[in-house]
Order: C-alpha cells, then sequence, then structure tokens
C-alpha cells in the first residue's frame, strides 16, 4: 500500500509540487489515510503534510520548484496523524524519505538506533531515516548510505530519499516502482504506471534489488548486493491511462458494477492458444492450486470450485496469508493459479515467489498492466476489465470468475458452450441491471437491511463462495456486521444467534443445491430470522425473495453482482464513503 511519487523537472516553471499532488491523488486507491510533499526551494527542502486524502489542487506555502517527491499512506505502524504522513526528514533537514512497506525488524533496529537519536515518530520509516542518517557519516554519496541502510531492512520495502542538493534515490524490495521519462528529459518516480497520466512516453520498471540515483545531470540504475551500474532499460509506455469518469453514475462502485456485462465480453475474448496451454498444463499437473487475498481470495476459491465441479480438477485454494503449511508441498509438477486485482498483492507474491523457487508453474490473472505477478507468470493473463476506480473490487471479481468458468468449460471440452452461457449471462445481466423495478426492490431491502447489528448470508455449492463475497462487500462499505456461512453448517452452531427478527439472505439457484439451500432457509426462519432469497426460482416461503435471471451453471455470477448492488445501496444509505470506504486500500502491498 503506499503510493510513492516523485518528480525532476528541467526548471521552476515545471512545478514539481503540482505535478506530485496531481500523481498522489491518481495513486490514492494505495491509501488514503495522510499524504505529504516535500519539494526543493532555494533555502532547502520544505515539507507539506497532513491527514486525510491528497488535495486536489496543489495546498497554499507549496512553491514553483524543479524537484519534488511525495507520499500517500496507508498506515501500518503509528497512528494516522500529521506526524506520522511521509515524507520524514532527516534531523538536520538535509534529506528526506518516504517508504512503502514495513521493516519487520525495526524493534531491534530501533534499540540499536536509541541511543544516538531522539525519535519523533511512531513509524518504522523513522528507522530508515535514522539509519540512513548514521550511514551518511561514512558513506561516500547517499547512494552508497542508502545502499548500506537498505540491506539492513528486513521485509518488503520500497523508499525514496531527495537530498537538498538535488540528489534523489530510490531503492526497491519488494513494492513497485516506476521511472518514467516525459518531455524534455523530465524524470518521473511512481508506485504504478498509470498513474503517468500520459505525461509519460517510456518507462523503466525498477526490479527487486535495484536501486537508482539521479545524481543531479545524469539518472543510473545500480544493483542493491554489489553496487554496480546495470544498463538502464527505458521501455515504451504502451499502457495509456483512461481517465477516472463517472460517467454520469453517482460513484464509480455504481458505474462498475454495470459494466459487469462487459468484463464478460472481455473473458470470452481471452486469448485462446494461452488457455489451451495453461488447461494442458493443468490436466498433467501434480496438484493444482488457486490462491488470492480478500476478495481475489474468494474468487479464486470459486475458481476453484469451477475446476473441480465443471474441469474434474482436483484442486485447493489457498488464502495468501494462510499459505505456510503448503510451502513443504509445493515442488515441479505444480501449478498455481493467482487472480489479483492489482498484481501486487504482498501475501500473494510472497507465496507465489517461493512455490515458483520450488518449481512450480505460475498463471495469473490480473488487471493492472506492468505488475509483478503478470511479469514473474509463466502463463500471464490479463483481464482487461478497464480500470477499476473504487476500492471495492466489483467487476473485477466478476471478471475473474467468469475466466475460472471458462477455463473450467475448456478442461471439461466444452469451451464453445462456455462462451455461449456467458454471452448469454451477459445479456441477461445488462437486462436486470437496466431494469429499474430491480433498482428499487435492492434499494428498499437495502434500506431494511443496514439498522441491523448482524446480517447473515447463506449459500451452497456454486453460491456459497459468492455469499462470503457479498459478506465482504456489505463489511467493506456499511461496516454492518455481516457473515457468511455454508447453509448447510449453520445449523451447527450459528442457529443459536438466530432470533425475531434477523435478517438472513440466502443465495438460491435451480441446482442440486437448492432444496438444501431452501432448508436452511426454514429452519432459521422457524426459529424467527426474516428470511431474504436471493436468485433464481423465487421460494414463497421466505419473507422476501429477489428473483434474478436464470442463467444455468452461471447464475452464481448473475448472484453476486445482485449482492454488490445491495451492499452498494446500503453503503449510499448510510453515507458512508463509498469509493474510499475506511481503513483499506485496494493494492495491498504489505504484509
Ligand atoms: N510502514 C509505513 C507506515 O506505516 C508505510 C506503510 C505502507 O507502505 O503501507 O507509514
Amino acid at each position: 500500500m503506499c503510493g510513492i511519487y516523485g518528480y525532476i523537472g528541467i526548471n521552476k516553471h515545471d512545478d514539481a509540487a503540482k505535478k506530485v499532488v496531481e500523481g498522489l491523488g491518481r495513486l490514492s486507491y494505495r491509501g488514503y489515510d495522510s499524504w505529504g510533499v516535500a519539494e526543493l526551494t532555494d533555502s532547502g527542502i520544505l515539507v507539506k503534510k497532513d491527514v486525510g486524502e491528497v488535495p486536489t489542487k496543489k495546498p497554499a506555502g507549496l512553491g514553483a520548484s524543479a524537484v519534488a517527491i511525495g507520499h500517500t499512506r496507508w498506515a501500518t505502524h503509528g497512528g494516522v496523524t500529521r506526524g506520522n504522513a511521509h515524507p520524514h526528514a532527516a534531523s538536520d533537514g538535509s534529506f528526506v524519505l518516504a517508504q512503502n512497506g514495513i521493516v519487520e525488524n525495526y524493534v531491534e533496529l530501533k534499540a540499536q538506533l536509541k541511543p544516538q537519536f531522539k525519535f519523533k515518530t511512531q513509524t518504522d520509516t523513522e528507522i530508515i531515516v535514522r539509519l540512513l542518517e548514521k550511514e551518511k557519516k561514512s558513506a561516500a554519496t547517499l547512494r552508497e548510505a542508502l545502499r548500506a541502510t537498505f540491506l539492513q531492512l528486513e521485509g518488503r520495502n520500497t523508499v525514496i530519499v531527495l537530498a537538498d542538493d538535488g540528489t534523489m534515490v530510490t531503492a526497491r524490495n519488494g513494492s513497485p516502482l516506476v521511472v518514467g521519462r516525459g518531455a524534455k528529459g523530465a524524470l518521473y518516480f511512481s508506485s504504478d504506471t498509470l498513474s503517468f497520466a500520459g505525461e509519460v512516453s517510456e518507462v523503466l520498471v525498477v526490479e527487486n534489488g535495484q536501486m537508482v540515483e539521479w545524481n543531479g545531470s545524469d539518472l543510473t540504475v545500480y544493483a542493491l548486493d554489489t553496487g554496480e551500474a546495470v544498463p538502464l532499460k527505458f521501455e515504451k509506455l504502451t499502457v495509456v491511462a483512461q481517465k477516472a469518469d463517472k460517467a454520469g453514475y453517482d460513484h464509480f462502485m455504481l458505474k462498475e458494477i454495470h459494466e459487469s456485462p462487459d468484463v464478460l465480453s472481455q473473458v470470452v475474448a481471452q486469448d485462446l492458444v494461452g488457455m489451451k496451454e495453461l488447461a494442458r498444463v493443468i490436466d498433467t499437473a501434480r496438484t493444482v492450486y488457486t490462491l488470492g487475498s480478500g476478495t481475489a481470495g474468494i474468487a479464486s476459491a470459486q475458481i476453484a470450485y469451477y475446476l473441480r465441479k465443471i474441469g474434474k480438477v482436483n484442486t485447493i485454494s489457498l488464502i495468501g496469508a494462510e499459505a505456510q503449511s503448503y510451502y513443504d508441498l509445493f515442488g515441479p509438477g505444480d501449478v498455481i493459479l493467482a487472480p489479483s486485482q492489482s498484481g501486487e498483492t504482498a501475501d500473494v507474491l510472497e507465496v507465489l515467489e517461493l512455490a515458483q523457487e520450488k518449481g512450480v508453474q505460475i498463471a495469473t490473472y490480473v488487471n493492472m498492466s506492468g505488475s509483478m505477478m503478470t511479469r514473474m507468470a509463466d502463463f500471464p493473463f490479463m483481464a482487461g476489465a478497464g480500470p477499476e476506480f473504487c476500492v471495492m473490487s466489483t467487476k473485477v471479481f466478476t471478471s475473474q470468475i467468469a475466466w475460472g468458468y471458462l477455463l473450467a468449460k475448456l478442461i471439461a471440452g466444452e469451451h464453445t458452450e462456455g462462451t455461449e452461457v456467458l454471452a448469454a449471462t451477459r445479456k441477461a445481466l445488462r437486462a436486470y441491471l437496466e431494469d429499474p423495478k430491480a433498482t428499487v426492490q435492492l434499494k428498499k431491502l437495502a434500506k431494511k437491511l443496514v439498522p441491523a447489528s448482524s446480517i447473515f448470508l447463506l449459500g451452497k455449492s456454486q453460491n456459497m463462495e459468492i455469499i462470503k463475497e457479498g459478506m465482504v462487500k456489505m463489511i467493506e462499505g456499511s461496516y454492518n456486521h455481516a457473515h457468511g456461512i455454508p447453509a448447510g453448517d449453520l445449523k451447527h452452531y450459528a442457529i443459536t444467534l438466530m432470533e425475531t427478527g434477523v435478517p438472513v439472505i440466502v443465495a438460491i439457484s435451480n441446482d442440486e443445491a437448492r432444496t438444501d439451500s431452501i432448508s436452511a432457509g426454514i429452519e432459521v426462519q422457524s426459529r424467527g430470522a426474516t428470511v431474504i432469497g436471493i436468485g433464481q426460482g423465487s421460494v414463497a416461503a421466505f419473507n422476501e425473495f429477489i428473483e434474478l435471471p436464470d442463467t444455468g451453471e452461471t447464475a452464481a455470477i448473475v448472484n453476486v453482482v445482485a449482492l454488490q448492488l445491495l451492499a452498494y445501496y446500503m453503503t449510499v444509505e448510510l453515507g458512508n464513503n463509498v469509493d474510499k470506504p475506511r481503513n483499506i486500500a485496494k493494492s495491498v502491498t504489505v504484509k
């Protein structure tokens, strides 16, 4: 998480601070707890920072300068305060530093540094600053000092340093960093390429274990381990950032849910040669895993469901943060399928890197181009779902599970049928999303649900993971406590929580799980719960039913879109920040 941005212009008229504020705005999906900008002035480095989201305009107090860096924070260590906001300054003000990552050995390093320095913040970042101050005393250059500092840090980290002599140095070992070259040779540093927003024509992707130095006249890349220079590799920037435009919708979330039918077309248009090659590897694999975190973790479980149920492939789904017990089991012949929105999720990358070392083949399905996951994958698939600006993922989740469905159909020898089903799903979904009666019904339900202290969601088979995703969207957006449980498992424990008026949503389709799912609903209704069915084929016995189009094997895809919409209307009803819910970020690059 966190976004890092830097700019080196030709002269003061380039207004570096303005460029950095704008760049940070485009990176704020990575965290929006606080922001900070540091610019190089004739009288030293000037820092402006505050809590909250990056301002939309250059804040007062910042002048016109040629060079600046900035940061938008997702706090990991130290509260959300102005003092803890980056960039952090050296005691003598000679440099400022911003970090993306976590210094995992910060307790040990702080204990070592405490006798020499007075710490002013609660961040792990300040450890890097003080260590750099210490190393600077004996190093020949700021770069050498940063190298000596960085090699003492444990964890996945990326830092950017601006010194008062105009030197800029970065080091990367984990979180992403790209350098862009724009008009007249202006240089841009950022956590992603999209934030360059058309100002850059060439990019240099900084690899893990590399440093980049701007010494005032030249840009050089160095290997962190040897300290030796390595060749500069700028590539033409092919990805053009799309403008953040709500296209008349109240929120990006609503717009992106409405784009779900389009992402199904993208899935159908996936490169069949690549899909066939992956299907062949899966067919002969020793063990097939799917892997993800958060919403992508739920997508990976749904993909595993499709692979088992339709593809008849024994598939194990893993959560990034909980895969350690499989480490010793990974080996040649295994394959991991990792869906990800950003392709930078630290928990997932850690597992993938280790698995790859052990000979596991990696397939990724990512929405952001140029990501770490895509670059390391043996089979890199791109979702092509278009930018997703809302921090809560909706259309990308839909794309991921639809891709998993089509892959399973391909393995089952039913690819053509799969594409036809997805085309029909697209049509049905479009009609549902455009039906004003559907909107009224969901809005009404949202109103009824928001006062509840707990909302339960039940599902089975194809709807099991889907109700978990509904739960995630409600928790993320409305901050209501929601609890997704396998429909058949509820009676084993959570039935104790059923009392008059407790809302229970049951996702139901016309499939083998229908009878059991209806029974689960009736059982809790008998204990006083208010049961709302959602899905295909209305159940008259329930208190309410949200009837959705029946698309057969892809019914769960339709159901999740309706649950996303319901969570959206709940979020709006409560007046919460829809596109930027509290405490979360879109690209989780820390563990
Ligand atoms: N650990 C740093 C902080 O809490 C950076 C956090 C991040 O990269 O998300 O300020």
